[in-house]
């Protein structure tokens, strides 16, 4: 692509590496005035709020029941499931979703994140009782590599594989010996081994193709993944008997959130903030004190419980009351920073399939945005929507702090998308950008079994949700799964429950 050309395409950068905890200097008393804040890893000013550092913390105006803070899936469900109750629900963001956000371009949808869900999962039965039919994928997955498209790598297809014999060979081998393992029955040991230990003197190709996998799916590569979250996934779909159990929408997850906003919205709109950063959950004697920073303004409500739905690593850096030993665990949990790109191509260029890995490139793989309605009657295609997930390693998380950087990344994926394939050398009519800074956490070693048991553990008055409350890796399910817990130990804390009754009832306990 000429320069030209390139300075002619279209670009929409959207989302925001510094969203961690956006606060306004000014209402800082005592402050020294830290450069402008643009790196999401900086929490100098979060920890000040964390250890209680003089802010201007108006009277509490308002009383609720319940207050959510975070409304991504697992907030907005926390809501649904609690819409009987006096609640209020608060987000940072200008709008609802978090990492299951749906943008649209001309009428059709695409997922600016999360992508997929499960048929049978706690996220597809909210969906249906919403009154969404999410569509099922039925698409074996192929692999591009060495300019060839291969079906189902780990099934029919290695022996398609453009790789010398004894690179295949490695393929077949690693595939047995990975599913003769009993890994539900090992999975203490499992999940505290790095994957890339069973991956020992395995060739090159096989290594990056689960450096593809593991860094789109649960935000690490084989070295910073733990075997167990690994051989679940590998089971799902390389067993003899696997079946595609994937269900979506154009705008992926992100349906169900904007479907959750708007039927919540239709009765509870006054009781749901945007643009509203909590910047303090502090439990009291008889209450839970949130302050929150809106339109310019500190806010302070209180209420008898809180759910966090907003990752632990801010829940941890905002909420008082944390033993050290249960904040120690909250902030060991890793977020891979992940951008998504979307090339709009206003002409057929590519449906063959769902979700195809593209490993050694800028990105990890791409979905087809209307894949599970493309053949749905009425429906007329306009423009060929393909969403590219491009996660990338903690280190290069500053990538994405300047447009600059950012068009850099998206520009990457483009040329290396042209390259894939010759009839890929077509340019989009747009590249939409929605960079996040820590939104998937990281299925690491430990992090199921050890630091998730440790980190979740709900305090006197607050429940913490959020996916990363669940696991073994990061999904919309786990999200709703958390906030159906954060329900129910809601119930039983207003009949009476303690705090640790209503913790062991929901299995949140230590
Ligand atoms: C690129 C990508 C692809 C993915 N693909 C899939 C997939 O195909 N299938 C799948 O099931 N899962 C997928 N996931 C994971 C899935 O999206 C998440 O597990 C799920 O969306 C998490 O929802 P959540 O509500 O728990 O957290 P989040 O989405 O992180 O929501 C938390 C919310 O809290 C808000 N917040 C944070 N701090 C504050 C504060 N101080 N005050 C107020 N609000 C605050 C945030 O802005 C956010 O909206 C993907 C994730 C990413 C990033």
């Amino acid at each position: 692509m000429t320069s030209s050309r390139r300075d002619f395409l279209r670009f929409v950068l959207a989302g925001s590496v510094a969203a961690g905890c956006p606060f306004d200097l000014k209402l800082l008393a005592d402050t020294a005035a830290p450069a402008p804040q643009v790196d999401g890893d900086h929490f100098d000013i979060c920890h000040k709020i964390r250890d209680g550092e003089k802010f201007i913390s108006p009277p509490v105006n308002k009383r609720y029941d319940i207050i959510i803070v975070g409304g991504g899936i697992s907030g907005l469900s926390s809501a649904y499931f609690l819409r009987g109750e006096n609640f209020l629900l608060l987000e940072k963001e200008p709008h609802w979703g978090g990492n299951a956000y749906k943008e649209d371009y001309q009428r059709q949808g695409f997922a600016t994140g999360s992508a997929y869900d499960f048929v049978d999962s706690e996220s597809a039965h909210i969906a249906k009782e919403i009154g969404l039919e999410q569509l099922p994928v039925n698409s074996e997955d192929p692999t591009i590599v060495n300019c060839k498209w291969v079906a189902n790598i780990w099934r029919a297809g290695t022996d398609e594989l453009p790789f010398p014999q004894k690179v295949r060979d490695a393929f077949k081998s690693f595939r047995q010996k990975m599913l003769a393992i009993d890994y539900e029955k090992r999975i203490t040991e499992l999940d505290s081994q790095p994957l890339s230990k069973y991956l020992e003197g395995m060739p090159p190709q096989l290594i990056h193709w689960w450096d593809a996998y593991g860094l789109s799916n649960w935000g690490a590569k084989a070295s910073d993944t733990s075997t167990y979250v690994a051989l679940d996934d590998f089971h799902y779909f390389a067993a003899d008997d696997a079946k595609d159990l994937r269900i979506t929408l154009p705008g992926g997850n992100g349906a169900i959130s904007e479907k959750l906003a708007a039927v919540l919205q239709e009765k509870h709109k006054d009781q749901m903030l945007t643009g509203a950063t909590t910047v303090s959950v502090e439990q009291q004697a008889n209450a839970v004190r949130v302050t929150y920073f809106h339109e310019g303004r500190l806010h302070s409500v209180a209420s008898h419980l809180v759910i966090m739905a907003a990752p632990k690593m801010i829940a941890s850096r905002i909420t008082s009351g944390i033993s050290p030993d249960q904040r120690d665990a909250m902030q060991s949990i890793r977020y891979a920073p992940y951008p998504v790109i979307n090339l709009i191509f206003d002409r057929p260029v590519y449906s063959r399939a769902y979700d195809t890995w593209c490993p050694g490139n800028t990105f990890t793989d791409f979905t087809v945005a209307d894949w599970t309605v493309r053949n749905q009657p009425g429906y007329t295609p306009k423009n060929n929507i393909l969403t590219f997930y491009t996660p990338l390693a903690e280190a290069d998380r500053y990538k994405q702090l300047t447009a600059d950087g950012c068009k850099k990344i998206a520009l990457n994926v483009l040329r290396d998308f042209k390259k894939l394939l010759p009839e890929f050398n077509v340019d989009p009519v747009e590249i939409h950008m929605y960079r996040r800074g820590h939104p998937m956490f990281m299925a690491t070693p430990g992090n199921f079994t050890k630091t998730i048991p440790a980190a979740r553990h709900p305090l006197e008055r607050i429940f913490f949700a959020n996916t990363d409350s669940e696991g073994p890796e990061s999904l919309a399910a786990g999200a709703v799964a958390a906030s159906q817990k954060g329900a129910d130990w809601v119930a039983h804390r207003l009949n009476g429950k303690s705090a640790a009754r209503a913790a062991e009832k929901v299995g949140y306990s230590t």
